[in-house]
């Protein structure tokens, strides 16, 4: 029978849900949703529920070191030492030989808050290159950008409580009743009790959350802009807009307002594949509402213009005024558990830590006096794709991969490939034998998994929660920060020789005093016994702070909130031609996480998808001679993947849909997506656009 409790968090998606774990005497772990937590009041998705499979089944774990002397011998298990001795012999020699750019750390948005410190630190600070990404790039890039340029920080101003607050929601470019269920859940309950309150889905496919939807926009991929521009027009010529706010609270209106009346409803439901009728009802309803929130993901920001996306957006909520103000506010759903504690510590190739800039001198100096070393390199660090590039071309000779598969999850699967071939020194530390990058590995780093080491996690809404170790790691297994301060001590380092995680954590804290994401007041004994906070957790806020700009000072330079005009309304990523007539996007289903490397061995979350489908609309499956059931080739310029069709009406003529999660699980790497998807990235956030990829299907 189980017997103690820990209360913990899911690490699964950025929702943070509340976790009891129970424990009995064979140290075999249960979980159940915390009734008390302030996110998911005892509600936990498949995923969740299905955490403690995970945990308990350690078949599949690393257990020890394992390295390889050199590229033609096997792996064989060493110990510790002879690892962070061989990994440090390497690094230096490299970074002596090439200089310090030639190698990084590519990390993790599930990566705690402390290891993401580490990484960075250790990277930016001791190494000497700010080549340190992580997979969040792949996620929200575009949307801190987004914020940053709006806001002037990157800071999401809302929280989960003003869901309840709300009586209209614009979800786009999201799956929330999929990727974030229990906060899908909340806003099912909030409109079962109050069925006024308004849902608007904006998706090219037709998901669970557009089948909830009072209106779903289906537009074409890639049109987003000029859908946000549309609804933008139409708000204004319908006078149904916050002409006060505007004024006193915003920048650059005119210039917006310009943009958006230069397109009108007619030509803007053309591009976007649906009525004008539609757009009017959209706009109707967000002009009506007293309290509105857009929700988006993954489907705005994976896109060669995911940033322009963003800015369209936001401009949404400035221009009616909604943000600062209960139940409001432009509200980016984190994919990771931890892709905002990432950001908090600098944790991207052009960041520093507190959210500091790379590209001012004062803030490297201010970082580099902190961390007691000479100097940050002025040098922006090679981002999660150009990394990838770095190793191919050998501008980079080594990489430290913690706590993701890049082989299944970045875009051009083929290119990572023969970029990890490529490269001198891969080191992978993980937790599982299931992540495909181990065949690329020279050196392999079990890594201690969720409940197996402690640390902290900030949601998307700002919430940090403390996590707490509760069952020992399998084997040799160990906590990757004690890995990552080890490996610097190795280096000849000083300042890692850290007592505890709570050290690492109240070094973090101290840098963040005075600043916007101030938690200097938050220490772990607070965590603990007070529970979870929001931040800023300051002098001023000590209770933590659920909503930001409420006196409507933003941070830019002038205070006031900036209209940014998008530069591209039209999408320029590779669009359809003869030999490649579809549209690919990709995403998630329901009861899988990321590669799988989890979530693929609980055999219940199975039963929802076994293997990967390709949807396809009814007329694209008539016209290419598919049945529902058969299997079918789709072939892009980058590779082909062979899978079942799902013949459907959930995509338009012209669209197909991809799940990602798959790699070789299945023997083959015929099922991995990212074998068709191309290598363009938006300009500026420098996120990959996953979402519109050509390709062709036939029958097999
Ligand atoms: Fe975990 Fe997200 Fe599901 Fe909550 S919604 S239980 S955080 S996967």
């Amino acid at each position: 029978m189980p017997q103690k409790e820990i209360k913990t968090t899911c690490s699964y998606c950025g929702v943070g849900c509340g976790i009891i774990v129970k424990k009995d005497e064979h140290n075999k772990v249960y979980v159940e949703g915390d009734k008390e937590h302030p996110v998911n009041r005892g509600m936990l998705c498949s995923k969740g529920m299905n955490l403690h499979y995970v945990a308990n089944d350690v078949s599949d774990r690393l257990l020890y070191p394992e390295m390889r002397w050199s590229k033609s011998h096997p792996l064989e298990r060493v110990s510790w030492d002879t690892a962070l001795d061989r990994a440090a012999k390497v690094f230096k020699s490299i970074i002596q030989k090439y200089g310090p750019d030639s190698v990084g750390f590519y990390v993790s948005g599930q990566c705690l808050t402390e290891e993401y410190y580490i990484a960075n630190k250790l990277t930016k600070g001791f190494l000497g290159t700010n080549n340190i990404d992580t997979n969040s790039r792949l996620c929200m890039s575009s949307a801190v950008v987004g914020y940053k340029k709006t806001f002037g920080e990157d800071s999401v101003p809302i929280s989960y409580e003003d869901i309840e607050l709300a009586d209209c929601f614009l979800i786009t470019g999201a799956n929330p009743a999929w990727c974030h269920p229990i906060l899908f859940r909340r806003i099912e309950q909030h409109k079962e009790k109050n069925p006024d309150v308004k849902i608007l889905v904006v998706d090219p496919r037709k998901t669970d959350s557009a089948n909830f939807a009072d209106v779903h926009l289906q537009i074409l991929p890639g049109t987003d802009v000029i859908l946000y521009n549309a609804i933008g027009r139409r708000l204004i010529e319908r006078r149904m807009i916050d002409k006060n706010f505007i004024k006193d609270h915003t920048e650059n209106f005119e210039k917006y307002k310009k943009q958006v009346l230069g397109t009108s409803l007619k030509e803007a439901a053309t591009l976007c594949g649906i009525t004008v009728d539609e757009i009017k009802k959209a706009a109707q309803i967000i002009g009506n509402s007293k309290a509105f929130i857009s929700m988006w993901a993954m489907g705005l920001n994976q896109s060669a213009i995911g940033t322009h996306k963003n800015y369209a957006l936001l401009n949404l909520s400035l221009i009616t005024g909604q943000v600062g103000k209960p139940g409001c506010g432009p509200f980016s759903l984190t994919g990771q558990p931890n892709a905002m504690g990432g950001r908090e510590v600098g944790g991207m190739a052009n960041l520093l830590a507190v959210h500091k800039d790379l590209f001012n001198e004062k803030h490297r100096q201010e970082v580099a006096d902190f961390w007691k070393v000479d100097k940050i390199s002025d040098k922006a660090g090679y981002t999660a794709t150009e990394m990838f590039d770095a190793l191919e071309s050998g501008k980079m000779k080594a990489v430290w991969v913690v706590c993701t598969n890049p082989m299944v999850s970045m875009p051009n699967a083929h290119k990572i490939e023969k970029a990890l071939k490529h490269a001198k020194f891969v080191v992978v530390q993980d937790i599982s034998n299931r992540s495909d990058t181990l065949e690329h590995a020279d050196l392999v780093l079990p890594a201690a998994a969720w409940l197996e080491k402690e640390g902290t996690m900030t949601n998307s809404e700002r919430r940090i929660s403390y996590l707490p170790k509760g069952i020992e790691a399998p084997g040799e297994a160990k906590p990757d920060v004690e890995i990552l301060c080890e490996f610097a001590q190795k280096m000849g380092f000083e300042g890692f020789d850290y007592n505890s995680t709570a050290e690492i954590y109240q070094e973090y804290c101290e840098m963040t005093k005075g600043s916007n994401i101030d938690v200097s007041e938050l220490s772990y004994d607070r965590l603990k016994g007070e529970g979870t906070f929001q931040w800023p957790v300051s002098e001023t806020h000590k209770a933590g702070t659920p909503r930001l700009f409420q006196d409507k000072k933003f941070y830019t330079p002038s205070q006031k909130a900036m209209f940014n005009v998008p530069e591209f309304i039209k999408n320029t990523s590779n669009l359809p031609n003869e030999t490649f007539p579809l549209i690919l996007t990709t995403g998630r289903v329901r009861d899988q996480w990321h590669t799988m490397t989890k979530t693929g061995k609980v055999s219940r979350l199975k039963t929802h998808y076994s293997t990967p489908v390709l949807e396809i609309s009814q007329v694209d499956a008539f016209l290419n001679k598919i049945k529902d059931g058969d299997v079918v080739e789709v072939t892009s310029a980058k590779g082909v993947v062979r899978v079942r069709a799902k013949v459907t009406d959930s995509v338009k003529k012209g669209v197909v849909f991809l799940p990602m999660h798959w790699g070789k699980q299945l023997q083959s790497d015929l099922n991995r997506a990212n074998n068709l998807t191309h290598t363009i990235v938006d300009p500026i956030s420098k996120e990959p656009d996953f979402k519109f990829t050509r390709v062709s299907v036939s029958k097999y």
